[in-house]
């Protein structure tokens, strides 16, 4: 059967050149990077190297690098970290942020009783930065903001340096879910004044189960596991040497193939939507496509209610991979949270779907993806 593969916001498939490294580590430094012997020490030093060239992507140390088992572990490390660490007394969020973030605060809020506002979001999906600059400085409570750089579902961006400047004015801290992001663009966080972000490999054709948080030195987090002296003691836990030598390597081929991706994969996504308009003249798009994030599409189909479950089993059916919300929630039949936020109450009901690309995509997937919605 014919595979078309564009749910690339969901995971992204791995590098070859990834899995020869990582299959490489595998077979030969399998020591336990906290061993005093060389095969320990090989391991460690693997490890290390990776830090160090992660690191050098983002343009700042190795030690502001802490590695974890996934993008939510780091989310929930950093949140949970500052409300206890650093006596945040508010979060500033928005309702569109990944459930990673959403249900953390959520939990938090009851758990600390801190104070939680959500900034308000436009209708394309990108937050009111009027509003958050009045929630700053309505209050003098310690808070710490945590917006998302790239939404998942609709491809919304936040301004980062923005951000970051106003957050700093205001003396709150900031947090950013780069999940989306990074490996995709560049960052040089000695420009941009944020405290912390984090990322996930298998978003950037990396594996899965690896991910980090940047935590800016000098703010001093506690941990949230208790063991062993690794991470310096923040993340206890043998490292996972051949994930996280995967992801430096995955980072760093992203990097040096970004421009050439972003245009290949840009060019996809315009041909997309024109097409789209093409075969379906009441197509709408969710957010504001000329201002989304390069690699996600959200499409609103001019089809009856009825037809919303049945669209992605008929898809399915043709080998073609896309989702309707995010990943987590793409087998529910609630409407999404994001899409909810932005649409109206008739909207919301119509069927929705998130088509995000690869490199590893061509024009005949998207011909073939279209072909198969004309068919229902
Ligand atoms: N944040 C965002 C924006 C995501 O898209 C995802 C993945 O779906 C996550 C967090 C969670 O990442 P992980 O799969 O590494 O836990």
């Amino acid at each position: 059967m014919k595979k078309v593969y564009l749910d690339n916001a969901a995971t992204t498939p791995i590098r070859a050149e990834v899995i020869t490294l990582m299959t490489k580590v595998l077979l030969e430094d399998y020591g336990n990077p906290s061993s005093a012997h060389f095969i320990g020490r090989n391991a460690k030093n693997a490890v290390e190297i990776s830090r160090k060239s992660i690191a050098k992507e983002f343009n700042v140390s190795a030690q502001e690098i802490i590695f974890t088992s996934s993008a939510t572990e780091a989310n929930n490390f950093v949140i949970q970290s500052c409300i206890r660490d650093l006596k945040i007394e508010r979060i500033i969020s928005s309702k569109i942020e990944h459930h990673a973030v959403l249900h953390t605060i959520q939990i938090l809020q009851k758990q600390y009783q801190i104070e939680v506002d959500y900034v308000n979001v436009l209708h394309t999906g990108n937050v009111d930065v009027v509003h958050l600059s009045e929630l700053l400085s309505n209050s003098k409570a310690k808070t710490l903001v945590s917006l998302m750089h790239v939404n998942n579902e609709i491809g919304s961006v936040l301004d980062l340096n923005r951000i970051a400047k106003i957050c700093k004015q205001n003396k709150a801290y900031f947090h950013s879910d780069t999940v989306q992001s990074v490996g995709k663009t560049t960052f040089d966080l000695q420009e941009i004044p944020i405290d912390f972000i984090v990322a996930s490999a298998h978003k950037f054709h990396g594996p899965k189960g690896v991910g980090f948080a940047f935590i800016r030195k000098g703010i001093a987090l506690n941990p949230i596991l208790f063991g062993g002296e690794q991470e310096k003691g923040m993340r206890a836990g043998t490292e996972c040497v051949h994930n996280i030598v995967g992801m430096a390597k995955a980072l760093e081929l992203s990097q040096e193939n970004l421009v050439e991706e972003k245009k290949y994969i840009s060019n996809l996504k315009e041909y997309t939507i024109t097409q789209l308009k093409l075969h379906f003249t009441d197509v709408k798009f969710n957010g504001d496509t000329s201002e989304t994030f390069f690699n996600i599409l959200n499409i609103l189909l001019p089809f009856s209610k009825e037809k919303t479950t049945m669209i992605l089993f008929h898809l399915d059916m043709k080998g073609i991979a896309v989702s309707r919300g995010s990943a987590c929630q793409s087998g529910s039949a609630k409407p999404s949270h994001v899409l909810f936020e932005i649409l109206n109450s008739e909207d919301i009901l119509k069927p929705s779907l998130r088509i995000s690309f690869s490199h590893y995509n061509t024009l005949d997937d998207v011909d073939y993806l279209i072909e198969n919605l004309k068919l229902i």
